[in-house]
């Protein structure tokens, strides 16, 4: 199993089944115990339980130049819409709901013309805060920011980088995104 307090993604594994049972924040898939939620790691052991804990605690202010790290709510024409998770390299969390925005001329530095080509629902992405009032304005321009985990459209399944796009290892369904220069890795708390 995973070292207890490691920060997780929703599709990383935990534990396996002989180990422990899906508690909170978890499910079991094919013998594996897989994380459901951004947080961190934790084993119930009078229970056997996996647990992934959310991440959201205490207030904490946010700072234009920050790095967040988000989930994609909602697509639009010229708009993504995503919820704040986490600030990196910051102990302390946001407190309850954060949504904030990126404008499509905030995604890339090249041209882009369909939004839901560089991000989809459900993707984590790594975004730099470039405007606190009134609403909170993000940026993925940069090769260190865009989408540092994504989900299959078919079966939800993480997807694996290959080449300049992103394929399933379970459907092998292959899929576009703005993605950042250390997809996969899980780097939260990097701050650029
Ligand atoms: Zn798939």
């Amino acid at each position: 199993m995973l070292k207890e307090g490691t920060t997780v993604l929703p599709g990383d594994k935990v534990a396996i089944s002989e180990e422990l049972q899906p508690g909170e924040g978890t499910y079991e898939r094919n013998g594996e115990i897989i994380a459901s939620i951004v947080g961190r790691f934790r084993v119930d052991r009078q229970r056997m339980l996996a647990i992934v804990e959310p991440l959201a605690k205490s207030p904490l202010l946010l700072k234009t130049g920050d790095t967040a790290i988000c989930e994609v709510k909602q697509l639009s024409e010229a708009m993504v819409i995503v919820k704040i998770l986490h600030i990196a390299g910051k102990k302390r969390q946001i407190a309850g709901e954060k949504d904030a925005a990126i404008h499509i001329s905030n995604i890339s530095n090249e041209f882009v013309d369909d939004i839901r080509k560089k991000f989809k629902i459900g993707d984590i992405i790594r975004a730099k805060i470039i405007r606190v009032e009134p609403a909170i304005q993000l940026s993925t321009k940069g090769r260190e920011y865009g989408v540092i985990r994504a989900y299959c459209t078919n079966c939800r399944n993480p997807l694996i980088r290959k080449n300049k796009l992103l394929e399933c290892p379970s459907c092998g369904r292959i899929e576009e995104r703005k993605v950042a220069d250390d997809y996969g890795e899980g780097n939260l708390d990097r701050v650029i």
